[in-house]
């Protein structure tokens, strides 16, 4: 098998109702999603998450692609390390990265595709019996405390085991919001997401608070540089501290794994160097006894890759999932993916990351067409 063309599709959406977070209102979501085609007529989907598609289009067509032409698909450790060393060696981190990430990724489905089994069986197959994860509710954006509460029983009802609230703008306000929901959520884990909304001291106060409301981990507490600043907070406190989704590479990883580990690792595959690297970074995390549930606040590419990582290692522990509403989430899977009445989730069965960008989808959600 021969690749024939690597090239990029621009989608996205206007949200039906804006959400915020410590540090923005978002009213569109874009995503850029990689093509890898073959001469055997199979086309592997990725998804690179730079924010910004249009650097990712750049990098993939104008760095990547020359790299990828005449390979073969299939060696896909040999092609991340090329890549890498083509494009990543002068940009370490960011769009650079994502863009290798999208095309890990359609590298991935398309092996899926050629060997008619779904990734997580290519990957080594699940850890447990039942490849299924738990997943927990993250729509719990900033709004007036009892609003959220109403929102966070809904997802208890639903058979979430957990629920993700963004906080992040003083002690006073965050500790409102946190007590109406535990005052409300019995028997349902409380994540916490300050989207990087204090400074070390700061976060050591809000910490402290979020202790004593026996919170499930507390995320991204302050901006992601500051790899001292995790290091000390999970020395610190008590209350677990969660973080990763701005970072890249195995190399970024262990910056939050040492002298003191962070307590759960959310790389996201779209960005940290798609499934060949994520699955390193999940070793790493065993290693350190250091859990892992990947951020999956993305597209349905996202969610299935993530997916297909959890089921592979017992250091995995949760599915993020996201319910807002972004049709390029349902829309982008073959089959069904749905969280059953324990909270419970599993992996798509569908041959490579199970996911289609059929041309209905291409034609609405054309990022050209969005209007802000
Ligand atoms: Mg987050």
């Amino acid at each position: 098998m021969e690749i024939t063309d690597v090239r990029t599709v621009k989608l996205g959406a206007e949200m039906e109702r804006p959400i915020q977070n410590a540090r923005a209102t978002m009213e569109v979501r874009a995503s850029a999603f990689v093509l890898v085609e073959t001469d055997v007529g199979l086309t592997g989907i990725g998804e690179g998450y730079g924010p910004n598609p249009a650097v990712v289009e750049t990098v993939v067509e104008e760095i990547l692609r020359p790299v990828l032409l005449g390979e073969d698909p299939l060696d896909i450790e040999h092609l991340w390390q090329r890549m890498l060393t083509d494009g990543g060696y002068f940009d370490q981190k960011g769009h650079v990265i994502a863009a290798i990430s999208g095309v890990d990724l359609a590298l991935w489905d398309l092996a899926g595709k050629y060997h008619d089994a779904p990734v997580y069986e290519l990957l080594g197959g699940a850890t447990r019996d039942d490849p299924s994860v738990r997943a927990y509710a993250n729509d719990l954006y900033w709004d007036d405390p009892e609003k959220m509460a109403d929102r966070a029983a809904e997802y208890a009802d639903r058979g979430f085991q957990g629920v993700k609230i963004h906080i992040g703008r003083s002690r006073e306000a965050d500790e409102r919001r946190v007590r109406a929901i535990t005052d409300r959520v019995e028997e349902c884990a409380l994540m916490v997401d300050a989207n990087c909304g204090y400074d070390e001291a700061e976060a050591v106060q809000v910490g402290d608070m979020l202790e004593s409301y026996d919170v499930h981990w507390y995320e991204e507490p302050v901006r992601p540089h500051a790899h001292d600043a995790y290091s000390a907070l999970a020395a610190e406190l008590r209350v677990p501290i969660a973080g990763g989704e701005n970072e890249y590479t195995k190399w970024g990883f262990r910056q939050l794994l040492q002298p003191t580990p962070v307590d759960q690792l959310l790389p996201n595959v779209t960005r940290c160097g798609g499934l060949t690297e994520a699955r390193k970074i999940v070793a790493l995390a065993e290693t350190f006894g250091v859990g892992v549930s990947p951020h999956s606040f993305s597209t349905g590419v996202n969610l299935a890759a993530s997916l297909h990582l959890l089921g592979c290692s017992p250091a995995c522990e949760w599915i993020e999932w996201d319910v807002t509403p972004y049709p390029l989430i349902d829309e982008l899977l073959v089959s069904d993916v749905d969280v059953d009445a324990d909270g419970y989730v599993a992996p798509p069965s569908d041959p490579g990351l199970g996911v289609e960008l059929p041309d209905r989808v291409l034609d609405r959600y054309d990022l050209s067409s969005v209007s802000s």
